[in-house]
């Protein structure tokens, strides 16, 4: 893949860029790493305040890398502004935070009586360089939710981001150099995802990030268990939406369009699949395929837009193959099903949702990366647990249901990263991020996704 900026809403290539030759990326790897001696000296007061000064920056940025993002990967302009708002939010969340997280801990002398030591710490250290593998779906969300913990436990980050976002990846690198971050402390390495293993094996790179699809996951981990380093792998899901009686089915049908057509689709916590018992199933799908059916598409420079194109050709033929062998299988399509009439060149299309899924279906395993809805009619809430974890994927799920027997049998039974009870999958800084299952493993955010990145260490004085 080439390294380039192509606007998904006319095809055009806009910028392209020359990938680092392998001595330019080395170069880096050394800098990143005397940087880290560096850094992890710095002490928490000072990287809290780099990390704000970043913030406050991205405030300023957020119109102009806003428009960056909606070129490169097509997000409507006002989905792209929130991105960046919420980037300044989670950053002021780590710098105020972190140093609580990574405090010392002191077990308590009665429980380490025996160990035979005056005193016990667990202090939690840095691992050093971390290499980040980031996909374009959300190009300033996705790094930063790595990056502001991993830099404020006193880690250096090396950024490989998707070859499809590159202006975002150099904005990234010098929004964290204007901030005043001690050079190479966070660095973009444009290269292509064959260039990865050789900066993995480096002995100088201690641990690695992936957020992507279950290939790219596999190809990283691979390596990485092969170098004995630590990784976090954030992959593909295929979020269930549970919808049973006692729901209030006008604002779950509202909330499943937005929990579906978030990024033009693209969300990998994005419900995927509508799981809904048989006494609203009917109802839910007048009101949800209504609100489908009304979504803005269009230039997603324009305010107004709703939903823009798919990020890339390739993309829009992978959900058109989907959406094809369903109803090729017998499923119908309420609404959309084809690419809208009249978009020009841009990788658009058209809101839509699926009844009559089968298993045969591919649509029934596969991830959809777009605004295609697969809805299930169910007779109870043992079917639907079923449904829900009929999948590879685990990464988390929303059950609407006020019955709470039902909803403590979701969370128990339901296998993925998250349960969310009336109300979508959203990610913050305070909440564990994560899947189970080919979902990855590992969190990201909350106390659990700084601690990723740091060796525990036991501190024993005799
Ligand atoms: P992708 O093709 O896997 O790319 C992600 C990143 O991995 C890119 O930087 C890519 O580089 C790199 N990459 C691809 N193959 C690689 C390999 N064999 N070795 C090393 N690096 C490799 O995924 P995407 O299409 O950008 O993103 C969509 C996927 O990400 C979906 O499955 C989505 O669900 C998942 N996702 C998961 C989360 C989560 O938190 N769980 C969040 C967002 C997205 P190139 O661009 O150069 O190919």
């Amino acid at each position: 893949m080439p390294i380039a900026t192509v606007d998904p809403t006319t095809g055009e290539t806009r910028r392209t860029f020359e990938p680092l030759t392998a001595e330019e990326t080395g170069r880096r790897i050394a800098l990143a790493r005397r940087a880290f001696e560096e850094h992890r000296a710095l002490g928490f007061a000072r990287r809290a305040r780099l990390l704000e000064r970043a913030a406050d920056l991205l405030d300023e940025d957020r119109d102009s890398i806003a428009r960056t993002m909606t070129t490169e990967m097509g997000k409507p302009i006002t989905a792209a502004r929130a991105e960046a708002a919420k980037c300044a939010r989670a950053m002021r969340w780590y710098a105020a935070h972190a140093p609580a997280l990574l405090a010392d801990e002191h077990p308590s002398a009665a429980d380490t009586e025996d160990s035979g030591a005056a005193r016990i710490v667990v202090r939690y250290r840095p691992v050093g360089v971390v290499l980040a593998v980031m996909p374009w779906n959300f190009p300033l969300w996705q790094v930063v939710r790595f990056a502001a913990p991993a830099l404020m436990a006193g880690n250096t980050a090396l950024l490989k981001h998707a070859s499809n976002v590159p202006q975002t990846a150099l904005y990234l690198e010098e929004l964290f150099r204007r901030a005043g971050w001690p050079e190479g402390c966070f660095q973009s390495l444009l290269v292509g995802s064959g260039a990865v293993e050789a900066v993995l094996r480096d002995p100088r790179v201690a641990a690695a990030t992936l957020t992507g699809s279950e290939g790219a996951g596999r190809a990283v981990a691979a390596v990485a268990g092969d170098e004995v380093k630590k990784t976090v792998l954030e992959l593909g899901g295929s979020d269930p939406y549970l919808v049973m009686p006692s729901a209030d089915v006008r604002r779950a049908a509202d909330t499943a369009v937005t929990a579906r057509v978030q990024n033009n689709g693209q969300s990998c916590i994005a419900a995927k699949r509508f799981i809904v018992h048989t006494d609203v199933h009917d109802a839910f799908c007048e009101r949800f395929t209504e609100g489908m059916r009304a979504l803005t598409v269009g230039d997603p420079l324009n305010e107004a837009t709703q939903i823009g194109p798919l990020a890339t050709e390739q993309g829009r033929e992978d959900l058109e193959a989907l959406v094809d062998d369903a109803v090729r299988r017998g499923a119908t399509a309420l609404t959309g099903g084809r690419r809208p009439p009249g978009r020009g060149r841009g990788w658009f299309y058209e809101p839509t949702v699926l009844t009559g899924i089968r298993d045969t279906m591919r649509i029934h395993r596969e991830e959809t990366f777009g605004p295609v809805a697969a809805v299930y009619r169910v007779a109870d809430a043992a079917e639907a647990v079923a449904l829900a974890n009929d999948t590879p994927f685990g990464l988390s799920s929303s059950a609407w249901t006020r019955d709470e027997g039902e909803q403590e049998r979701f969370a128990r039974d339901i296998e993925a990263g998250g349960v969310f009870f009336n109300g979508m999958t959203a990610s913050h800084p305070a909440l564990p991020f994560g899947g189970v299952k080919r979902s990855g493993y590992g969190r990201e955010l909350s106390a659990h996704g700084i601690r990723e990145f740091c060796e525990v260490t036991t501190l024993w004085y005799g």
